[in-house]
């Protein structure tokens, strides 16, 4: 990524969107509309001041909801270009508050709340569409209750936690001991703010609150207005107190996630979604496991799939290095259905297709292997254009021509054409980047003939 960042044949336009296509093969019109990212990108310096001192707190799609970013952020640490950009739908500024945070702490001068949006327009001789694609949503199997049970994750999910960068540092931390673990970081800065101020009371009356509640509740002290506003206070305190307390002691039986199981084909070769093979996720369940049991050498993986698809040069040896070196059990049979048993764990229940019999296990955490489907904006860039896209939303190429796009001069390549790996999406890439050579020198060489 720094190579294409550095090399001086490719410009880099980030952060924009295509608008319009004009023109023919050989010398299309393109217009993109770049937008603001109220930081000028010649002058940050990526240094993140800004983003430590911001006060708006948003949820962070990089880490798929599982962490949480500012409203003045960087898409990921190797992003390039290394610069910041403000999010317009929460920064306090840019809403109509009172803010500025940001500008002041930049010693680099590059926060401009005035950018606009800027059209910018270009010649090429071909297009080579590579947007990719996007996971499955697991909540459209109810039976697997993704959204009801916090330990049901899905793989994209999975692969942040296992990072270093990601929320959890690595760490394979369940995400309903972080639900729990947040909240005892919010009950504990309200019991921070409700100690301060028993703590005027106490020191005024020079007695502690506990005690003056008992003597308050049996009547021992006057209704006097400053009495009843400390029990008040002291009474609202419990409120806190009672549920950190409990909270608290539960915390402290938490552990890392170690029996982990992964469940195939989510979504994909479902007659009731897509009926096609996903291609990568049998390999990823299987990379995510070895990395996991390098993370904890105690941690075991179960995968439930139909069967396991290793189809690539080595991807077998892998397969079974992965069973013999990484306590990975394979398991054949497709899961009917997960249920939430004690303590959040989910229960997997499963035919067992070589005993032919329905069996059931919990687990610490479970791990959806999602389809590969169509990116969101698929259909509007398809019309934006004028290309089609085939069956199941990938756009379309003919089996002859597995690259070119109905419109000529438009080519296509990786996981927006079908599902693929990353070795065959850049081997895809490097014919994709030939054909569009072709294109472009045929025409010249038209032209001059
Ligand atoms: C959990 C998980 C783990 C995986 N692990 C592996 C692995 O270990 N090894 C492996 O080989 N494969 C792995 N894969 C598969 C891998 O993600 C894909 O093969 C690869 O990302 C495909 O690359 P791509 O460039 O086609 O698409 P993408 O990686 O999706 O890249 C497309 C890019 O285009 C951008 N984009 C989208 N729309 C627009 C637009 N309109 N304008 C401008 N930009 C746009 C997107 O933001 C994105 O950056 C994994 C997949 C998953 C889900
Ligand atoms: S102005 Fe916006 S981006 Fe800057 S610190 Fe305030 S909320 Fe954050
Ligand atoms: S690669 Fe494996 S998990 Fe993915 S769809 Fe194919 S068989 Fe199912």
């Amino acid at each position: 990524m720094l190579d294409v960042g550095r090399h001086p044949n490719i410009e880099l336009l980030t952060y924009t969107e295509v608008e319009k296509v004009e023109g023919e093969p050989g010398d299309f019109e393109i217009t993109i509309r770049k937008k603001a990212r109220y930081v000028e990108e010649d002058k940050c310096t990526g240094c993140g001041a800004c983003a430590e001192k911001c006060p708006t707190v948003v949820s962070d799609l990089f880490n798929v909801g599982q962490g949480n970013r500012t409203a003045i952020y960087s898409w990921f640490a190797q992003g390039i270009p290394s610069t910041h950009t403000i999010d317009p739908d929460h920064c306090r500024q840019l809403n109509g508050k009172k803010c500025g945070i940001c500008a002041k702490t930049c010693q680099a001068e590059a926060i401009n709340f005035d950018q606009k949006d800027k059209i910018v327009k270009f010649n090429a001789g071909a297009i080579i569409v590579a947007v990719g694609y996007d996971v499955f949503d697991p909540s459209r199997i109810p039976e697997y209750n993704y959204e009801a049970i916090p330990n049901v994750i899905t793989a994209l999910e999975f692969e942040r936690f296992l990072s270093a960068s990601g929320p959890t540092e690595g760490h394979l931390d369940r995400p309903s001991d972080r639900a729990i673990e947040a909240e005892i970081k919010g009950l504990e800065k309200k019991f921070k703010k409700s100690q301060k101020m028993l703590d005027k009371f106490e020191k005024k009356h020079n007695e502690t609150s506990s005690k003056f509640y008992k003597a308050f509740q049996s009547g021992e002290y006057k209704d006097e207005e400053d009495y009843k506003k400390w029990a008040d206070k002291y009474a609202a305190h419990l409120t806190i107190a009672t549920p950190l307390e409990d909270l608290k002691k539960k915390a402290e039986s938490f552990a890392t996630a170690k029996k982990l199981a992964f469940i195939q084909c989510v979504g994909s070769r479902d007659f009731r979604f897509y009926p096609f093979c996903s291609g990568y996720c049998c390999m990823h369940s299987i990379k995510e496991a070895i990395i996991a049991h390098e993370h904890g050498p105690e941690t075991t993986s179960t995968i439930f799939g139909m069967d396991i698809r290793a189809v690539g040069k080595g991807f077998e040896e892998y397969k079974v290095r992965g069973g013999n070196n990484s306590n990975i059990s394979y398991r054949r049979g497709r899961v009917a259905e997960i249920n939430e048993g004690a303590n959040h764990n989910p229960v997997v229940i499963y035919e067992d297709t070589l005993e032919q019999r329905v069996k059931r296990e919990g687990f610490d955490l479970v791990i959806l292997a999602t389809a590969c489907e169509p990116g969101k904006g698929t259909e509007q860039l398809a019309q934006l254009l004028d290309i089609e896209v085939n069956e199941f939303g990938f756009f379309k190429t003919t089996p002859s021509l597995p690259l070119d796009t109905s419109r000529e001069g438009i080519f296509v390549c990786g996981c927006a054409h079908s599902p693929m790996d990353i070795p065959e999406s850049v081997a895809q890439a490097s014919s994709a980047a030939s054909r569009a050579v072709q294109t472009v020198v045929g025409k010249e060489m038209r032209k001059a003939s």
